[in-house]
């Protein structure tokens, strides 16, 4: 399949973080015109300075549970919400207004331009699972009170929104939900197990280990993800998901940060940590519907991804101390 069609007017909420920026990137390249929406909670200007000079590129600073205004587009990808745990946990309220009141304004502008809009879930709807790997089908065990779920049960609460949307509107959505995502651009030290580790690595500080380090996760990198958004995206208007996207390869948190520091030749040596209330001891993706309704599958290993976000990491920090001696 491919991601290539006509040019189209695309809204990227989120669009100056992480994951957005790459998508912004990757769509312009294709071809179409991008307005990114942010309000610069987690993501940067310096994410998106290198689109900042392109002709189809224009960005709108604001809050994306304010009114979006008169803006005309023909498909949205609703990636605002911020997605580091720690970051996420600061401001709970914030975080269920951004998910929740968001996913409306972001729903009525596709309704009133007539609009397809893609919703960035995530595997947090299955909370800390007791069905291994995940498939789509199950519903999920997450804990509604606890610390995490101002963004579980808010990314919950946006998927009923937008399968109502659709259901009483007749709106075209797509939902899918992510798993662990990672790649050059991730905030860092902002919590996340990969970013975290990078950091620790390079600082040669001890790597944060929360619990015995034996909870699994599965990463996947960041050009794969963004792929199957494109592709999710510009599928038949009957698939809608919820759809799961994410790289089955499964590792354990420890595993994970010998990997890391084996990859930058750091001394630093795990340190082990309280465990987190909720965290999920295991995490993988059944991933069999992408691969049958999409042909999506991951390309990227994970020895291949973390070694492009080291040398992206190194580049950058070459980068910044040419700019300190200037
Ligand atoms: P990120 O934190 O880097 O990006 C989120 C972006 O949204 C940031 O630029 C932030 O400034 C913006 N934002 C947050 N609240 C906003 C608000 N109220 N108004 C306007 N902008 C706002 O995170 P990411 O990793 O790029 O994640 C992007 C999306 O994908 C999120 O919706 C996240 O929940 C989802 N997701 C990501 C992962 C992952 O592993 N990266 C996994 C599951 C789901």
């Amino acid at each position: 399949m491919t991601t290539t069609t006509s040019p189209k007017r695309i809204l990227v909420t989120g669009g100056a973080g992480f994951l957005g920026s790459h998508l912004c990137e990757r769509l312009l390249a294709e071809g179409h015109q991008v307005v990114c929406l942010d309000n610069f909670s987690s993501g940067s200007l310096g994410n998106i300075a290198a689109l900042l000079g392109h002709p189809a590129f224009s960005l709108l600073q604001q809050d994306v549970v304010d009114p979006i205004g008169l803006l005309q587009v023909d498909q949205v990808y609703n990636l605002a919400s911020i997605a580091s745990p720690q970051l996420y946990q600061r401001n709970p309220v914030q975080t269920l207004k951004t998910n929740v009141l968001g996913a409306m304004q972001v729903l009525d502008l596709a309704l009133r331009c007539g609009a397809r809009v893609l919703q960035a879930s995530t595997s947090e709807v299955y909370g800390d699972p007791l069905v291994h790997p995940q498939p789509e089908s199950y519903l999920g065990n997450v804990n509604p009170i606890g610390p995490r779920a101002c963004y579980d049960e808010g990314k919950r609460c946006a998927e009923t929104l937008f399968a109502d949307y659709q259901r009483q509107h007749g709106l075209s959505i797509k939902i899918v939900r992510i798993f662990n995502t990672y790649g050059p651009r991730m905030l860092p030290g902002d919590g996340r197990v990969i970013s975290s580790f990078f950091a620790h690595a390079q600082q040669g500080s001890g790597m944060p280990i929360h619990g015995d380090g034996q909870q699994t996760r599965s990463f996947c990198y960041v050009s794969d993800m963004v792929e199957g958004l494109m592709r999710m995206m510009i599928s038949d208007a009957a698939i809608t998901g919820p759809l799961n996207l994410g790289n089955p390869e499964e590792i354990d948190v420890l595993s994970l940060a010998r990997k890391i520091a084996a990859l930058t030749g750091s001394a630093a040596a795990p340190v082990f940590r309280p465990g987190q209330p909720d965290d999920p001891r295991q995490r993988k993706p059944d991933i069999s519907q992408a691969w049958q309704l999409l042909g999506w599958a991951p390309q990227v290993t994970l020895d291949n991804g973390l070694s492009h976000t080291h040398a992206q990491l190194q580049r950058t920090a070459a980068l910044a101390t040419a700019n300190r001696q200037d």
